[in-house]
C-alpha cells in the first residue's frame, strides 16, 4: 500500500480528473502551460525531503552534496540563457520574487510606481489591497485611452512628480511589446531603479521573440511556470551590484528553506529552453496569437489595442453585446478555458468585466499552428454568440475532444 492510488484514492482520482480536463480542453489562459514529463518528474522527486537554508557552499544544515549541485546548475543555466550576472532561483513564486525586490531596494513608505491592476499590471506592482500598495507609497500608471498602449508621456510626468524609488515594468494582460529601453530612460531621469517583471513573457524573451530587459533593467523578476514552461516557481536576476541585497532579501529576509524540487525542475526547464526547438516554440506562440487574434476579429470581437505582439490577446466583447463572465463560463462548458478580464477604462465592474483574456502558450505546446487557430476562433465565436444553446455547446465540446486527439499535450502521456 504505497502508491497514491492506494494511499489516497480521493486525491488520486481528483488528479486524474484534472489531467483529463487538461487533455480534453483548449486551454487559452495565457499564464498557463503544459510542463514536460521531465519537469514534472523533477518536481515530484525526493528533493522535496531536504532542508537547505542558505545558498550553495553556505548552508545551515549538512548533507548538501547534491542539493548544492542542483541549485548551481539551475542558476548557471538561467544565467547562460539570459546573459545576466546573478540569478536567484529560490523565490517560491512570482509574487515572493517581487516582494524580495521591494525588501532589497526600498524602505517602507518609499514611493514606487507600477501599472494598475485593471490596466494589466500585477497585484504586486502596488495595487492597494496587496502588500506592495499597503507598505509603499504606490502611484499607478495605466494605458492611453485612444491607443490602449503604455503612454510614456504619462509615465514620465508621473515619475518626475513622484520621484519613485523603483518603477515596475511588467504586465499580465497587455498584448503589446514592453519597451524596456523607454522605461529605463524614464527611470534614469528620476534616479529610480527599473524592475522588469517578465513573468508572462519569460519564454518569449528566451526564445528571442520579445526584446530582452537585460541591458535596461536593474533587476528582473519572473515566474518559471508560464511561457517558460517550468515548475511553479519564481526567480530574480540582477547585475553584480545588487547581488548581495537581492540574495539577502530572499534569504533570510523573506523565506526559509528553498524548494529544492522546484530548483531542480527550473534547471530542467532551462535545459529545455536552451534547445533550438524552444526558439521555434516561442516563435510559434507569437504566430499563433496573431492568427487567432485576426480570426477572432473576423468573428466580430474587438481586439484591445487593435492586435497583439506577444502570446496574449485581450478581447472586448462589447460589440457582441455579451459581458465577459458569462461568455467565459459558456466557453468553459464547451471546453475552451479562458478568463474574463477588465479592458482599459472598463465601464463594467472587475468581477463582471467587458473582456476575455486569452493566449497561445499552452495550445502551442500541443503543436498547434495557424490552421488550428482558425478552427478555435470559429468554435469560440459560435459559443459566445449562442451562449444559451446548451445543445450546441455540448456538440462543440465533443468536436473539440475529437480535435484534441491529434495534439497530445506534453506531460500528460499517461492518461
Ligand atoms: C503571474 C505574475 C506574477 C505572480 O506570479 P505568482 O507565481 O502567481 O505569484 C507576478 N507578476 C506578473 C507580471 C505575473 O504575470
Amino acid at each position: 500500500m504505497n502508491t497514491l492510488k492506494e494511499v489516497d484514492p480521493e486525491i488520486h482520482q481528483l488528479i486524474a480528473q484534472e489531467e483529463i480536463r487538461q487533455r480534453d480542453s483548449i486551454r487559452l489562459i495565457p499564464s498557463e502551460n503544459y510542463a514536460s514529463r521531465a519537469v514534472l518528474e523533477a518536481t515530484g522527486s525526493v528533493l522535496t525531503n531536504k532542508y537547505s537554508e542558505g545558498y550553495p557552499g553556505k548552508r545551515y544544515y549538512e548533507g548538501q552534496e547534491f542539493i548544492d549541485q542542483v541549485e548551481r546548475l539551475a542558476r548557471n543555466r538561467v544565467k547562460a540563457l539570459f546573459g545576466v550576472d546573478y540569478v536567484n532561483v529560490q523565490p517560491y513564486s512570482g509574487s515572493p520574487a517581487n516582494q524580495a525586490v521591494y525588501l532589497a531596494l526600498c524602505q517602507p513608505g518609499d514611493p514606487v510606481m507600477g501599472m494598475a491592476l485593471p490596466f494589466g499590471g500585477h497585484l504586486t506592482h502596488g495595487w492597494n489591497v496587496n502588500f506592495s500598495g499597503i507598505l509603499y507609497k504606490s502611484v499607478q500608471y495605466g494605458v492611453n485611452r485612444e491607443t490602449e498602449r503604455i503612454d510614456f508621456d504619462e509615465i514620465r510626468s508621473l515619475a518626475h512628480e513622484v520621484k519613485p524609488r523603483l518603477i515596475f515594468a511588467g504586465t499580465t494582460a497587455y498584448p503589446r511589446v514592453l519597451e524596456f529601453d523607454r522605461f529605463a530612460e524614464v527611470a534614469r531621469e528620476v534616479g529610480a531603479y527599473l524592475v522588469a517583471d517578465i513573468a508572462h513573457i519569460c519564454g518569449l524573451v528566451v526564445g528571442g521573440v520579445h526584446p530582452s530587459p537585460v541591458p535596461h533593467a536593474d533587476v528582473i523578476t519572473s515566474t518559471t511556470h508560464k511561457t517558460f514552461r517550468g515548475p511553479r516557481g519564481g526567480m530574480v536576476m540582477c547585475r553584480e551590484e545588487h547581488k548581495r541585497a537581492i540574495s539577502r532579501a530572499v534569504f533570510p529576509g523573506l523565506q526559509g528553506g528553498p524548494h529544492n524540487h522546484t530548483s531542480a525542475a527550473i534547471a530542467v526547464a532551462a535545459h529545455e529552453a536552451a534547445q533550438p526547438a524552444f526558439q521555434q516554440y516561442a516563435q510559434q506562440i507569437v504566430k499563433n496569437a496573431r492568427a487567432l487574434a485576426h480570426a477572432l476579429q473576423e468573428e466580430g470581437f474587438r481586439l484591445v489595442s487593435g492586435g497583439t505582439d506577444n502570446h496574449l490577446i485581450l478581447l472586448d466583447l462589447t460589440p457582441l453585446g455579451v459581458p465577459g463572465r458569462p461568455a467565459a463560463q459558456a466557453l468553459n462548458r464547451a471546453a475552451i478555458v479562458t478568463n474574463c478580464n477588465s479592458i482599459p477604462f472598463d465601464p463594467r465592474k472587475p468581477f463582471d468585466p467587458s473582456g476575455v483574456r486569452i493566449g497561445t502558450p499552452a495550445i502551442t505546446s500541443r503543436g498547434m499552428k495557424e490552421p488550428e487557430m482558425k478552427r478555435i476562433a470559429a468554435w469560440f465565436g459560435t459559443v459566445v454568440k449562442h451562449m444559451d444553446d446548451e445543445d450546441l455547446i455540448q456538440r462543440t465540446r465533443s468536436e473539440i475532444a475529437e480535435f484534441l486527439k491529434d495534439f497530445p499535450a506534453p506531460g500528460l502521456e499517461h492518461v
